[in-house]
């Protein structure tokens, strides 16, 4: 890996301010999942690794959360500056260990940084209140102060910002943190933390634990007493089991779960502009984000012609090496993952779908897939209810607005939406009807930092980013003042 400044890739971890071994000297590999090559090797640390990170977190607070608003936001300030300065590099870590475009991943940078900021700023403004009194002896105030250490959990699929979306917000806010990055892609979050140390972090803010473990570290971090919050993103299997888990101590909990992203294409939409925001929705980091289209809904009138313009624009999409400049679609994150996709095309297509592009393994080998469209999908088939998290769209048709929003909302989920109409009651009709924490109302992206990320039903409770994500680290404590 040729990066600027190569002293970012890590093979020891951080915590407590040093750069430390497994206690056994454990390590694992960290593979390019496009080749099988292997990119570095970190810490594979267990239980007693992760409770020593939790007391170092645990002794950074008195002195982090005392602090003034303003000079945490120094800090962080600092890391947003160093983070943007090296995003080739955190693209460059981030595409070879877990296989992003590189163009992408470049974005993500940028994109993880943004929360650094955005929480540096936002910490400033945690305001309380002054409730007008129900007694003239009495004055009534809210104040809100950290929670305390938090542990997060966070998943290989953007392996910088979903990390920054949770500990930007939390240090702001006066919490101090462990991090466990998923097993694919710590190589990033190794990177970032290091960037955080150079922006002059305390010892014992910031810790981050690289395992290839994770039950028995998760289990230590959801039932650990010192830690006072999980703040978790991944699939929902898991962050059902961290949340009984974290119900022992009653710990408050922030899960950004999975999702089946309904994408709507009504018949007085612009055609053209729904193809290109379907593009952009489903086929981000190769299909596998949270809030990807998983499913493609399309007015029967409009069927036919919608099918034909999105299969072509598709086909052309390029499938390449992630660190190739033009590659749109990479490779998967891991055989599992190939081999999930795989699975739930081969059911489609025996309960009868059809293929319009693609539909099998890419003749690149190991984990690339190709750029998949299929058609006449129906409700029976695993990809209207399970994530598919690889580049395969399936069209699907509906006749009427109730039949549309009956579909979409026929999941156990309830991340992200999409659609594309023109009539203006037919918007606040189905912006209305959709149990969705997010709707792209005639367009396919929707992320940035100033909003607030999160979904309902089972893709998690609480919200990211904005002013809401920094609420999720603050407790709110009520004083009431007598003998006025
Ligand atoms: P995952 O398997 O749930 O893993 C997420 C994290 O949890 C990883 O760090 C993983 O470690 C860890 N983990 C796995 N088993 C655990 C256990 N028993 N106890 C504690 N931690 C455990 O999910 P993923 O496959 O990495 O990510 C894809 C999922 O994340 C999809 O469902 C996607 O929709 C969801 N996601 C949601 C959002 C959102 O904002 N809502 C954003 C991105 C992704 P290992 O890496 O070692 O397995």
């Amino acid at each position: 890996m040729k990066l600027n400044d190569p002293t970012l890739l890590h093979t020891e971890t951080y915590i407590d301010g040093q750069w430390v071994g497994a206690d056994g000297g454990e390590a694992f590999d960290v593979v390019n999942p496009a080749d099988g090559a292997v990119v570095g090797s970190v810490p594979d640390l267990g239980v007693g690794e992760t409770r020593r990170a939790i007391d170092s977190a645990n002794r950074a607070l008195p002195e982090w959360r005392a602090l003034t608003a303003k000079k945490r936001a120094s800090a962080l300030k600092k890391w947003h500056t160093l983070l943007m300065e090296n995003v080739e590099d955190i693209a460059q870590i981030m595409s070879l260990e877990m296989g992003k475009p590189i163009r992408e991943s470049r974005g993500e940078a940028v994109f993880g940084s943004n929360f650094v900021e955005w929480f540096a700023e936002e910490g400033k403004r945690a305001y309380g209140e002054i409730i007008p009194t129900h007694d003239v002896s009495k004055r009534l105030l809210v104040v809100r102060q950290p929670i305390g250490v938090v542990g997060a959990i966070t998943p290989w699929n953007f392996p910088l910002a979903m990390i920054t979306r949770k500990v930007a917000p939390a240090l702001a806010a006066g919490c101090t943190v462990v991090v466990k990055p998923a097993e694919d892609s710590p190589l990033t979050a190794l990177a970032a933390a290091d960037l955080a140390d150079r922006a002059g972090l305390p010892a014992g803010v910031l810790n981050i634990i690289t395992t290839s473990n994770p039950e028995p570290v998760g289990q230590e971090i959801s039932t650990n007493p010192i830690i006072r919050k999980i703040s978790f993103t991944g699939s929902t299997e898991v962050g059902k089991h961290l949340m009984a888990n974290a119900a022992g101590t009653v710990k408050n909990v922030s899960l950004e779960l999975g999702g089946n992203a309904p994408f709507i294409v009504f018949d007085d939409a612009d055609m053209d502009a729904a193809v290109q925001g379907a593009i952009a929705s489903k086929y981000r980091n190769s299909g596998q984000t949270c809030i990807c289209a998983n499913r493609i809904y399309v007015q029967a009138g409009i069927y036919d012609e919608f099918a034909k313009k999105f299969a072509e624009a598709v086909s052309s999409l390029k499938v390449g090496a992630a660190v190739d400049d033009a590659t749109e679609i990479g490779p998967l994150v891991n055989q599992d993952a190939l081999e999930k996709v795989e699975t739930l095309v081969t059911d489609a297509l025996e309960k009868g779908a059809g293929v319009l592009t693609g539909g099998k393994r890419h003749a690149l080998g190991k984990t690339y897939y190709e750029v998949t469209v299929l058609t006449n999908v129906t409700s029976d088939m695993r990809v209207a209810s399970e994530e598919i998290f690889g580049p395969v769209a399936p069209l699907y048709r509906f006749e009427t607005e109730d039949e549309a929003i009956a579909l979409a909302n026929d999941t156990t989920y309830g991340l992200a939406s999409y659609f594309y109409a023109g009539d203006l009651g037919r918007i606040w009709r189905v912006s209305e009807g959709l149990e969705y924490g997010m709707i792209g109302i005639n367009t396919g992206l929707i992320s940035t930092e100033l909003h607030p990320f999160g979904g309902v039903k089972e893709s998690g409770i609480g919200r990211e980013g904005s002013h809401h994500g920094l609420s999720e680290f603050l407790e709110t404590k009520y004083l009431c003042m007598g003998g006025i």
